[in-house]
């Protein structure tokens, strides 16, 4: 997926306080492969990484503890706006019945949706649909559809193969009005290829029954030439809803967000199994994230939350027990306590700390890290390392230059000097436990 693309740039940036520009765009070079490589349209890709930048480069990110995930969030976020919202509506004739027309090459799954769809309108909605086998064309199509219309037991309109749709899906309106059925759903022929002859007999069906939805049937499997048919089909008829089917397979997902964007038509169901039930509301959200591999994306934060890397918690412990401890190995410290992420952020993920986080006796915004990195910024090389000779106007010579106050380098200095006395007190603390292990 889309993570294991931006693992590397992650990676890099992982350390890293703040994410530059450069990070950003090192970034969208994978995000952009990545969605070429799951068969999105070019010119959507385009505008996606435009979209993206402008939103990662900007505020948002530079204050963001976390680069990486912020960036991600963001790719996230697009992605599902990319696919609109969750709309699986669909519409109600003022005088029934609602007339459905479903259109889409062959083999796309339009007979199947046909039945997955008039089963979702009886059990989540209470509806009668009568379906009309409306495909003169491929041999069996007509037979298909009553054995469908079988298993879900409802009825099934067909005048066999000798007489035009037109008529067929006129005829089957005037049986729905008959028998009181409130949706008519018609199945179509499709071909291999969009081609004229098609899109006129289409065109004279909906002259014909002036249907209340055109579901556009698409193979999600078929990638970017989905997103050519879409358009086709669009241009023609004006299609108001696209049905996505087989994503239960191993589809990149490619030819959701190009739909969507290039015909401006909501993509409305998910065809999930070849089953009659196996139909769902489309989600967006769902959908970025398979797009992005989020399974991936998470153990990769959790990754960069745990992570402070070995060498350097062993040279922090030398430093502890020499007390050798400087100012520069304080900067580290933040920097490495703003590459794991927000704090509350972090305190969320860990089990059980959601409570610790709503006690608020943890002081840890984001502004006061930002205060003390500035401070220890300002500060020359020997007074970071041996901060005893910062005096009163050197202190306050550090709070012009880090635009803090006086108090605040006094408090920060405090701290530090804390800090050592507490490192001294669980490095001594060690020491003890050491021995205890030695006389067992
Ligand atoms: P049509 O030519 O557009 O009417 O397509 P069909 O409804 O005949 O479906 C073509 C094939 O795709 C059939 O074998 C269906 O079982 C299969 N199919 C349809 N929808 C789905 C789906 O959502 N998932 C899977 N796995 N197969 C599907
Ligand atoms: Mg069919």
């Amino acid at each position: 997926g889309l993570a294991d693309r931006l693992q590397g740039t992650l990676q890099k940036i992982r350390g890293k306080g703040k994410v530059s520009e450069a990070d950003v765009k090192e970034m969208m070079r994978e995000v952009r492969l990545a969605l070429l490589e799951a068969d999105v349209n070019f010119k959507v890709v385009k505008e996606f990484i435009k979209r993206v930048k402008e939103r990662a480069v900007g505020q948002e990110v530079l204050q963001s503890l976390t680069p990486g995930q912020q960036v991600i969030k963001v790719v996230h976020e697009e992605l599902k706006d990319l696919m609109g919202g969750e709309q699986s509506k669909i519409a109600v004739a003022n005088r029934p019945p609602t007339v459905i027309m479903m259109v889409g090459l062959q083999g796309a799954g339009k007979t199947t949706t046909t039945g997955k769809l008039a089963n979702h309108l009886r059990k989540k909605h209470n509806r009668k649909p009568l379906l009309v086998a409306a495909d003169i064309y491929r041999p069996a199509a007509i037979q298909q559809l009553e054995t469908i219309g079988k298993q879900l037991s409802m009825p099934v309109f067909s005048l066999g193969d000798q007489v035009s749709p037109v008529e067929i899906a006129k005829q089957a309106i005037q049986k729905a009005k008959e028998e009181h059925n409130d949706y008519v759903i018609i199945d179509t022929a499709g071909r291999l290829h969009v081609d004229e002859a098609l899109m006129n007999e289409l065109e004279e069906v909906k002259e014909a029954v002036k249907p209340d939805e055109i579901f556009l049937v698409v193979d999600a499997m078929t990638g970017q030439d989905a997103v050519n048919v879409a358009e086709s089909f669009n241009n023609a008829l004006g299609v108001s809803g696209v049905v996505l089917t087989k994503l239960d397979g191993d589809t990149r997902g490619g030819a959701a967000l190009s739909i969507r964007s290039v015909t401006d038509t909501p993509i409305k169901f998910a065809g999930m199994g070849e089953k009659l039930d196996a139909l769902e509301a489309f989600h967006p959200e769902r959908m970025a994230s398979r797009i992005l591999g989020m399974g991936d994306v998470l153990t990769l934060i959790e990754k960069a939350q745990s992570t402070v890397d070995e060498e350097k918690a062993k040279e922090l412990e030398k430093k502890m027990r020499t007390m050798s401890f400087t100012f520069d190995d304080f900067l580290d410290q933040l920097d490495q306590v703003r590459s794991m992420g927000p704090l509350d952020e972090l305190l969320d993920m860990i089990p059980g700390m959601n409570k610790a986080k709503g006690m608020k006796n943890i002081n840890v915004d984001d502004k006061q890290i930002g205060k003390v990195e500035a401070i220890i910024r300002s500060m020359t090389k020997d007074e970071k390392l041996h901060p005893e000779v910062i005096n009163a106007s050197r202190r306050k010579r550090i709070a012009l230059g880090s635009g803090t106050t006086v108090q605040d380098v006094n408090r920060l200095l405090k701290q530090f000097e804390e800090m050592k006395k507490m490192m001294k007190q669980m490095t001594n603390m060690q020491k003890g436990k050491k021995k205890g292990k030695g006389f067992n």
